[in-house]
Parts: structure tokens; sequence; C-alpha cells
């Protein structure tokens, strides 16, 4: 079974519940940052990421944050075959962070809060018995959907949430809802230029996630070398590339 077989409701109610779930902030906080930030993060995630991910992200020096939805480990899936128990360990040892995506990849806009907090507690746990030394400290929501009672009461130990609605984190943020760039869809390279000359200016930090990285990507995926090409871009607009939390820890007091 595929959970992308699932979409999230497009009916205009939910769009504007969702609009209103991203402006009302559950965790206020005020970045800045001494220079541009870059993260790159992996959903779910194909096992494609990470290993052509991940070489790509190394050979600039640099490491990505791998959100792992565990209930989806070792299946295959519209992106390709899912990681499994060896490439948490993998990874973690390279450096990159696995952050979390719910045990199930739930729509947690659509499910009671205590669901959405016994699945993050149950992909701990699992993605602990793959080999993850400690729990993610980053969360990621499946389709970018949340409610404002669940990023009202996220456990303290996730430093921070992703969304997928795109803007630069600089200034007024919400750590439980932070904004990201998709790297495929139409347009994406534009905007996602945009995204880094106006993070550039501000100093911002640009989150930009993915799924597979393939020659022939899936419609979720992208290319390695436009994910190369990305890398070097940022590095000469002088951007560091770190995952979510260690770009988070770099925030000025
Ligand atoms: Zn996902």
């Amino acid at each position: 079974m595929s959970v992308f077989a699932y979409t999230p409701p497009r009916d205009a109610l939910s769009k504007v519940r969702r609009r209103a779930t991203q402006w009302r902030a559950a965790r206020p906080a005020k970045l800045q940052f001494e220079q541009p930030l870059l993260s790159i993060c992996f959903d779910d995630f194909p096992v494609s990421a990470c290993e052509e991910g991940a070489r790509i992200l190394e050979a600039h020096g640099a490491r990505g944050t791998f959100y792992a939805a565990a209930g989806m480990a070792a299946t295959d899936g519209p992106c390709g075959r899912n990681f499994s128990a060896p490439d948490i360990t993998r990874l973690l040892n390279a450096g990159h962070e696995i952050g979390c995506h719910t045990f199930e990849h739930a729509d947690c806009a659509r499910r009671p809060t205590f669901e959405s907090l016994r699945s993050f507690a149950k992909n701990r746990d699992t993605l602990n018995e793959m080999g993850a030394r400690e729990p993610a400290r980053s969360l990621a929501y499946p389709y970018g959907e949340t409610t404002y009672t669940l990023k009202k009461g996220l456990p303290p130990r996730f430093y921070s949430a992703r969304g997928v609605l795109p803007g630069v984190n600089v200034g007024r943020v919400d750590l439980a809802q932070l904004r990201a760039h998709a790297l495929f869809g139409e347009g994406w390279r534009a905007r996602m230029n945009g995204a880094l000359k106006r993070a550039a200016k501000r100093k911002g930090w640009v989150i930009a996630f993915t799924h597979d990285i393939a020659e022939a990507p899936s419609p979720w995926g992208t290319r390695g070398q436009d994910l190369d090409a990305l890398l070097k871009q940022a590095h000469a607009l002088g951007f560091i590339v770190l995952p979510v939390t260690a770009a988070l820890e770099r925030r000025l007091p």
C-alpha cells in the first residue's frame, strides 16, 4: 500500500485552516544568524536519498537531515525502496541527522493530537531499535499538515518542527512550523533561487526538502546534478550547509 495514495483534503476550508495554522505561531522565536544557512532534508526516506543524496552532500563537506517514518522502512513506495536499519547507523556515523516524520506517515491535521504524539513515540522507539542513538530533535509533519493544538503540545525534545510552506526562516518564526522549499514540482528552481538570494541578503536560513535522488526522479524527487548545482550555488553565495538541528544551534542569542 502506498502512503502517497493519500493526499490531504484540498477544499477551500482545509486551505484556509492550513494558512491559519501556519500563521498561528505556537513557539514564536526570533532567529538571527551570523551567516546564511541552508539545510537539505530528505523525507520518508528512500534508499536513493541515503546513498546518492548523502554522497552528494558529503562531497560538498555538508550533511543533511533525514526525516524517517519507521513504519515505511524496507517497503517499496513511489519514490523507490525505503531505508532500513543499516542506513540509520551509516548516516549517523557520517554525521547526518535523523529526524522524526511520524511512524506511519500520518496526516496530523486529521487525527486527534494524542494519536500524533503516540506516533512520534512509536517512531522514536522503533528508530532506537534500528540503531538511532538518541531521540530525534527535529520533526517534519507529513504533507506539512498539523494543527495549532499539536504545535502547542509538541514534546520538548523536539527543538523544531518543519512544514512545507515556503519562506526564509529569519526574524520572527514559529519553531513549531518552520518554512521549507520543495526541490521538486513546477518552477522549484526559480523559487529556490529567489529564496537563496533573499536569505543571503538577510543572513537567513533556507530549509529545502526532497525525497528520492535519481537521474529520473519521481515527481517528489530531485536529480543528483540539480542537488549538486544547488550546493555549488549556495556555497558561492556564502551559505553554510548544516542539518536542521545544527543550523538552529547557530542562532545568535
Ligand atoms: Zn513524507
